[in-house]
């Protein structure tokens, strides 16, 4: 059984907090704060309760060395705001800097901690160098709180070996996100669909396997779709290709059900990802063209599939959604999971950013996951580092 947040008296308590606040930035502005707001829930209760809090959280792939680009300031400067009082952010993650901001934290406070990965220990494969930053993380507080979904599916010193220096408990996002995607491993209801899209391809193709053991039908967009089609002997341009997935996708195609696995049939291409596309047959792509969405005849296919479901998990946008040419595929999917009656549960960083730029509300959906990576592993029924360490006692 993992504790909540709840189950504990934190009055008073240093508590350090890890969240996924790993947004996007424009410049040094925070682009979209999904997850940044998904994370007050748990700071802001904590804070009303009287505790002293400690967020930890990374941004971006610093190298295990700090480096201002990737400094939590802005990230700092957006909480403040949704909370109406000013962050303060640590010179340093760890050591005497941070402990006298964490000493200075008082009931009912918050200060953040400067960039995880600004230390190689954070990431690092030995356990004896995980632990040993770990045990300075540790040191600056009483109560460990895991809610950086997101970022469970990590073995990291933040996420994994602190729990185990602790008492732990897992905060409200970490619990709402447990019982969502929980509703996607057991009891599921039929039919289950699944689409996937977006470009981290070799990444996310390991899910397939569990899923077309899982899911009634999976609808493919995205880069995501490329490595099929070529599997079925179609060329694909200049498009995003992961080619050394073309394989792996071949031997899926043989496994699945026939029609189980759907690819687009109808793509938009142009020669680079400016200007307006092109719609042509999927078959058709021009040999200097990429395909940069899917077109409306298969967006059309997928929205009316959609509709049939009763349970649908979607990962993965349908193509370059940033671009207003190439938005229509990821629009008509997120538009169809607004209508019928399926429970949808929506997961990757990009794919909830991409709803929520096309103007739908997340209310919309059954439930909208923080985790990209994290999600995709839960509902595979992967075992989670971050969450084990809340299971032990
Ligand atoms: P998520 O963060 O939701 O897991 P990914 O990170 O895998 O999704 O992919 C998101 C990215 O995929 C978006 O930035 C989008 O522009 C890109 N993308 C989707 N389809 C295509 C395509 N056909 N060609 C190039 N990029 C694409
Ligand atoms: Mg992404």
């Amino acid at each position: 059984m993992i504790k909540t947040i709840d189950d504990f008296a934190v009055e008073g308590l240093r508590v350090l907090v890890r969240t996924d606040l790993n947004v996007p930035l424009d410049g040094d502005r925070v682009a979209d704060d999904g997850r940044i707001r998904a994370s007050l829930p748990t700071l802001t209760g904590l804070m009303t309760r009287g505790a002293r809090v400690i967020v930890c959280a990374h941004l971006g792939r610093p190298g295990g060395k700090a480096d201002p680009r990737y400094s939590m300031a802005p990230v700092a400067a957006r909480l403040g705001e949704l909370l109406g009082r000013p962050v303060e952010l640590t010179a340093d993650t760890t050591g005497p800097a941070a402990c006298a901001a964490v000493a200075a934290v008082r009931r009912g406070g918050l200060v953040m901690l400067e960039n995880l990965r600004f230390n190689t220990a954070e990431t690092s494969k030995d356990d004896e160098q995980r632990g040993a930053f770990a045990d300075q993380l540790a040191e600056l507080a009483d109560l460990y709180v895991s809610d950086g979904f997101g970022a469970v599916h990590r073995k990291h010193a933040s996420v994994y070996d602190v729990a185990l220096r602790r008492p732990h408990a897992a905060g409200y996002l970490v619990q709402a996100e447990v019982d969502a995607l929980s509703r996607l491993t057991a009891n599921i209801r039929r039919p289950y669909l699944v689409a996937l899209g977006g470009a981290k391809v070799a990444d996310k193709f390991d899910a397939f396997d569990s899923l077309i053991a899982a899911a009634d039908r999976i609808l493919v967009g995205g880069a995501m779709a490329f490595p099929f089609l070529v599997a079925r002997g179609v060329k694909v341009g200049t498009s995003l290709l992961e080619a050394s997935q073309v394989a792996a996708a071949a031997e899926l195609l043989r496994r699945a059900v026939p029609g189980q696995i759907e690819l687009p049939s109808d793509v938009v291409v142009a020669p680079e990802p400016g200007g307006s596309g092109t719609v042509v047959a999927a078959d058709a792509i021009p040999v200097d063209q990429m395909a940069l969405d899917i077109g409306p005849q298969t967006a059309a296919r997928f929205a009316s599939a959609l509709f049939t479901a009763q349970t649908v998990f979607w990962n993965g946008p349908m193509g370059m959604f940033e671009r207003e040419p190439y938005a229509g595929g990821t629009w008509a999917v997120a538009q169809a999971l607004t209508h019928g009656e399926a429970f949808t549960v929506i997961g990757g960083g990009d794919t909830g950013a991409a709803i929520r730029a096309l103007g739908f509300a997340e209310g919309a959906f059954g439930y909208v996951s923080t985790g990209g990576g994290a999600s995709l592993e839960f509902i595979q029924g992967k075992t989670l580092p971050g969450l084990a360490a809340l299971e032990a006692s």
